[in-house]
């Protein structure tokens, strides 16, 4: 929806009326899409590129405002490989965290909608029979039979059949874990068609998240070891009290917190940001997911906490051999975690490459920007610090061109006309940016 007058921060009483019609439609047709019953065939695709994890293409989330559609992530495409760490840079307010909200179906609904682009996500998933059920896998003796045992009730005692005798049902594998064993499929989902209901299956299994602030993020009436339990019940809704205790314990102890015995009782204001920030990531890897994504996991925390953390972030990730999103604002962050960095600009990739390309050879005018805005051991005590003149544009009546245009001092006249599209360098590394078409 457009106002009549682009440059006034001012709407009319009919323009606003207008504007709040249109987001109602438009945030009811997004709504009943998310709850639709569908066939797993519909939002099931193939990735384009089986060495990665995840594909994002042309992704467009708006959030529907009373002032006007808000574009914060206005047509993003990047991957994640497997076995890999990816940064996503920028300034605050650039769309990363909506971005990987977007990934995990947690944007504020129902202003936050998806409304265009594809998250392809390879995972493992339950095959359904034709009710829509779980297969569950039984346990078979030596000569291929299925293996029986007596039926139990809620209270853990057997149930009695009209002879008297246990009443027998088949014995389901269960991992080393105790989780029961069902069969599964190697499958490709597309995450901005799935479902809610659906998305509950692989959300916390498949993808976690760490959260920027641990003390927000943490309930503060719940200990620590329930927060976790009640994950463990997400993966395995049969495990029973002690099994999901244990769990907790051995978690924290995986994150390196010590006496996780005593740990797990404690409420996260007893912990400090460090030992709340490992409890987050225990969280986070409860279910052996194949993609962590970590926002901003160390901007709470001082500065030798930070390193430990991103240590504990890329140990995990080298023993679970899964994927990292990290999102952050601090370079050095990415130098010393990521394989590859992406980084945005108002809503969209303006470079994206390897690490070594895109710090050895910053090609985009704003990624040059920002890593001249970083203090280095060559930066005096009294110099000042480098900051990038200009503010990032509205995001609402964002226009079709390069957006960095007015802060830009490489600015030419080539630089008129629509948005630059991305310029490939080399396999890995590309720019948004008219200065380098041929
Ligand atoms: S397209 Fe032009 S104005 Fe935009 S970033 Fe590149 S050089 Fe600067």
């Amino acid at each position: 929806m457009k106002t009549k007058n682009k440059n006034s921060d001012f709407l009319s009483l009919k323009e606003s009326r207008a504007i709040q019609r249109s987001n109602l439609a438009a945030m009811k047709k997004y709504e009943k899409a998310k709850r639709k019953k569908v066939s797993p065939e519909y939002f099931t695709t193939q990735l384009k590129d089986e060495n990665n994890i995840l594909e994002v293409e042309n992704l467009h989330t708006y959030f529907f405002t009373d002032s006007g559609v808000s574009k914060a992530v206005n047509g993003v495409s990047f991957s994640v490989p497997k076995n890999s760490i990816v940064g996503l840079v920028g300034e605050s307010g650039c769309g990363k965290s909506v971005t990987s909200l977007s990934i995990m179906q947690l944007v504020q609904a129902p202003q936050g909608q998806v409304t265009d682009g594809e998250i392809r996500f390879a995972t493992r998933d339950f095959v359904l029979d034709g009710k829509g059920k779980r297969i569950p896998i039984y346990v078979k003796d030596e000569e291929g039979n299925t293996v029986t045992t007596d039926k139990l009730n809620k209270k853990g005692k057997p149930v009695l059949g009209k002879d008297g005798n246990p009443v027998q049902v088949p014995l389901q594998a269960r991992s080393e874990d105790g989780i029961p064993l069902y069969e599964m499929q190697e499958v490709t989902y597309d995450i901005a068609k799935m479902p809610t209901d659906d998305m509950y299956r692989i959300r916390g299994k498949d993808i976690s998240m760490i959260f920027q602030e641990p003390m927000t993020s943490l309930n503060p009436v719940f200990t620590v070891g329930y927060q976790i339990e009640e994950v463990v019940y997400l993966i395995n809704p049969l495990a029973t009290k002690k099994e999901a205790h244990e769990k907790a314990i051995e978690m924290l102890s995986r994150v390196g917190i010590p006496m996780p015995e005593t740990i797990v009782n404690y409420y996260p204001h007893q912990l400090s940001g460090g030992m709340r920030q490992r409890v987050m990531i225990a969280i986070a890897l409860v279910g052996n997911p194949k993609l962590i994504i970590a926002d901003e996991p160390t901007t709470a925390l001082d500065v030798t906490i930070q390193s430990q953390i991103l240590h504990l972030i890329k140990e995990v990730q080298q023993q679970c051999h899964a994927s990292v999103m990290l999102i952050t604002h601090d370079l050095g962050v990415v130098a010393e975690t990521c394989d590859y960095v992406v980084v945005m600009y108002a809503g969209k990739i303006v470079e994206k490459g390897t690490v070594f390309e895109i710090f050895d050879n910053p090609l985009h005018p704003y990624t040059k920007g920002i890593q001249k805005a970083k203090p280095t051991f060559e930066t005096g005590i009294d110099a000042e610090l480098y900051s990038i003149p200009g503010v990032v544009p509205n995001p609402i009546n964002i226009p079709n061109e390069c957006l960095f245009k007015d802060r830009c001092g490489e600015r030419c006249a080539c630089c008129e006309g629509e948005y630059p599209e991305e310029i490939q360098i080399s396999p890995t590394h590309s720019v948004f940016c008219h200065k380098y078409k041929k």
